[in-house]
Parts: C-alpha cells; sequence; structure tokens
C-alpha cells in the first residue's frame, strides 16, 4: 500500500489551531449545564443571521434537518410538489419524501452542475409549491433567472446553501436571496461543528416563527403542540464550538479560494481535465474543487495508488437511487445530469491544505491521464 500523502480531506491540523479556543467555549458551556438551545444557540444564531446578511436564523441539528423544517415552514404539505436537482446531495429529495410531497427533478447546467432555470420552468406544475435550488459545491446557483420564475408563478424559493456559507452571488450573500435558506455543519463543511447541526435562516419573521415552533416539537410554549413538528433543536456545545469557526470563515474562504486558483492555474491546458469553475458574478466558497475528466474511475484509481485521496460529488444522481424508485418524476431525460455523474471528480481541497500538495496532485492527475 501506499502511504496517503494527500488526504482528501483532514481537519486535525484545524482542531490543534483551535483547541484552546473550543475548550474554552466547552467550559462555558459546561458551567452553564444548558446543553440544548438557550443563550448559546440564540448567540449564534445573532451571529449566524448576520453574516447571511439577513434578520433570523432558527439553529437546528443537521441540515437535513434544516431542509425539512424549511420546506414544512413554507408551507409544503402532503399532495405538494417540490422542484429541485437530481444532481447533489439526498438529502434534499429524503426532506421532501419525509413532507409528503413529490421530488420535481430538474436538468442542471452543464457548466456548473447547478439547476437550469428554464428546465425549473417547463417543470412547474399547479400542485408546485415551493423550489430548492442547490448552491453545489459552493458557487450559487443562477438566482436571478430562479426568482423570476418563482416569482412569476408565486412560489417560495427555498436555497439549499449547505455548501455554500459565506459565498456571494452578484455581491449577495448565499442565504439572503430565496424566502429561506439552509445550512449544514456537518463537520467537513465551510464551518462545521464537532457533530451534528444545520441552521435555517429568512428575512421572513412568521417563517422564522414556524420553524422556531417546529424545530421543538410543534411548541411554542412548554407542553402545548400546536403543530407537528420534531426534536430538531441545536444543541449549545455545537453553537458554542460554531461561534468560534465563525469568526475564521473569511480566512478559510480565502484560502480555499487561493488554492482553487491555484488548481486552477496548473490545471489549465491539461489535456482531457475540465475545471467546474466560477462564474464572473458569483464568489464560491469553494467547498469543494471539482474537476471533469474522461475515464473518471480510472483515474481516481490511478490517484488512489498514488496516495491522493479524490471523492466523487456525486456518483448517482438522486432520481436513479433504489430508494427513490418509483417516487416523483423528472422533467425531459436529465442526460447532463448523468453525463456529470460519470465525469466528476473532487480534489483535496481545505484550508490547511498546503500548496505543494495541489502541485502533488495535479502532478499525479496529468500521470493518471495519461
Ligand atoms: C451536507 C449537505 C446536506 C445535509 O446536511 P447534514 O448536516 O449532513 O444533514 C444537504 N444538502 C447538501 C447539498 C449538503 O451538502
Amino acid at each position: 500500500m501506499t502511504p496517503v500523502r494527500v488526504p482528501f480531506f483532514d481537519l486535525t491540523a484545524q482542531h490543534r489551531l483551535l483547541g484552546p479556543e473550543i475548550r474554552a467555549s466547552l467550559d462555558r458551556v459546561l458551567a452553564t449545564g444548558q446543553f440544548i438551545l438557550g443563550e448559546e444557540v440564540e448567540a449564534f444564531e445573532a451571529e449566524f443571521a448576520k453574516r447571511c446578511g439577513v434578520r433570523f436564523a432558527v439553529g437546528v441539528n443537521s441540515g437535513t434537518t434544516a431542509l425539512l423544517i424549511g420546506l414544512w415552514a413554507l408551507g409544503v404539505r402532503p399532495g405538494d410538489e417540490v422542484v429541485t436537482v437530481s444532481h447533489t446531495f439526498v438529502a434534499i429529495a429524503e426532506a421532501i419524501a419525509f413532507a409528503g410531497a413529490t421530488p420535481v427533478f430538474v436538468e442542471v447546467e452543464e457548466a456548473r452542475g447547478t439547476m437550469d432555470p428554464a428546465a425549473l420552468a417547463a417543470a412547474i406544475g399547479p400542485r408546485t409549491r415551493a423550489i430548492v435550488p442547490v448552491h453545489l459545491y459552493g458557487h450559487p446557483a443562477d438566482m436571478d433567472a430562479i426568482l423570476a420564475v418563482a416569482r412569476a408563478r408565486g412560489i417560495p424559493v427555498l436555497e439549499d446553501a449547505c455548501q455554500a456559507h459565506g459565498a456571494l452571488y452578484k455581491g449577495r450573500p448565499a442565504g439572503s436571496l430565496g424566502e429561506a435558506a439552509c445550512f449544514s455543519f456537518y463537520p467537513s463543511k465551510n464551518i462545521g461543528a464537532c457533530g451534528e447541526a444545520g441552521a435555517i435562516v429568512t428575512d421572513d419573521g412568521d417563517i422564522a416563527e414556524q420553524a422556531r415552533m417546529l424545530r421543538d416539537h410543534g411548541s411554542r410554549v412548554k407542553y402545548r403542540h400546536s403543530a407537528i413538528g420534531l426534536n430538531g433543536r441545536m444543541e449549545a456545545i455545537q453553537a458554542a464550538i460554531l461561534r468560534v469557526k465563525l469568526r475564521y470563515l473569511d480566512a478559510w474562504n480565502s484560502r480555499r479560494r487561493e488554492l482553487a486558483q491555484r488548481y486552477d492555474r496548473l490545471l489549465t491546458g491539461v489535456p482531457g481535465c475540465q475545471p467546474v469553475g466560477e462564474s464572473d458574478s458569483v464568489r464560491s466558497s469553494y467547498y469543494l474543487y471539482v474537476v471533469r475528466v474522461d475515464e473518471r474511475d480510472a483515474v481516481r484509481d490511478a490517484l488512489g495508488r498514488e496516495g491522493i485521496g479524490t471523492q466523487i460529488h456525486y456518483p448517482i444522481p438522486i432520481h436513479r437511487q433504489d430508494a427513490f424508485a418509483g417516487m416523483g418524476r423528472h422533467v425531459g431525460d436529465l442526460g447532463v445530469t448523468d453525463r456529470l455523474a460519470d465525469e466528476i471528480l473532487s480534489l483535496p481541497l481545505y484550508p490547511e491544505l498546503e500548496d505543494w500538495a495541489v502541485q502533488a496532485t495535479v502532478d499525479g492527475l496529468r500521470r493518471s491521464l495519461r
């Protein structure tokens, strides 16, 4: 076995650096004895909402919970349809199914893998209750075009911003563009908990109020339940850790961008390898650095033999997953979605990655492509 030279992802350096700050914040929470919601969560919510350029954030226990509660808060009910994409992580389709609604999958734009606004327009029907574009890899979807379609039909938009902490679309933060947005703080995300966490953000006081009630068993007053919710509450320990990490988000995203630009430069003119780049109107949060290559699986194996970690986000589109066989519908043949799933490869990218590792990855990629 070749030793791992460049791991796909590694949080240990980040936590070595942040250890003292995180331990201090844990001590603070231990001293209060308040582990679910409470002041620490409220403080994080205020800081995160501000960072997203909106009035409200509602802390929950995962990005998946944020999506489900977000859909509920927008009024999605059994029998409704929700339009989203198939080229993404499965969580949004699960959330739609748990809400009793039907996912309608539409095609993505070839250049970035985000929702194709023209395909969205063709997919809307009388039962469409919400639209969920995904800011995939940290690159915001084409929100002006998506919002134009949505507003013309009076349908709310829930941004899946689970990969887009700190990303900008025409200068505006991801999460401030639709009626509401969902974030995940899964450990590998641009800011991650030491465990599970997520948030719903919105400028709309009614949506925030609904989300707050639904994450706590549909209750505003203890033991009075006005709606069927669930236990979706954020833990104080995760909030305290996220408050520490939020202060580093800008610096970390800048470093991700620097590394991504280094990849871009080194990959220019490498035959058979096409980065999924950034469009002019956008500042990606570069959650992932993704390229398209022919013979992807062979290239990935060859890199693995050189000790370079890669992943595929995502290898099987949702409409082709066994769990969603016969569920929902898709509009068109989703040929671009299928093609991307066959060609995409995510290269190592995280703030602590060193410059030499980008060079080593590109060198390995060149050899693997021969
Ligand atoms: C991470 C992620 C989720 C799910 O978040 P969890 O916190 O793991 O539940 C949903 N959608 C997208 C696009 C994601 O990247």
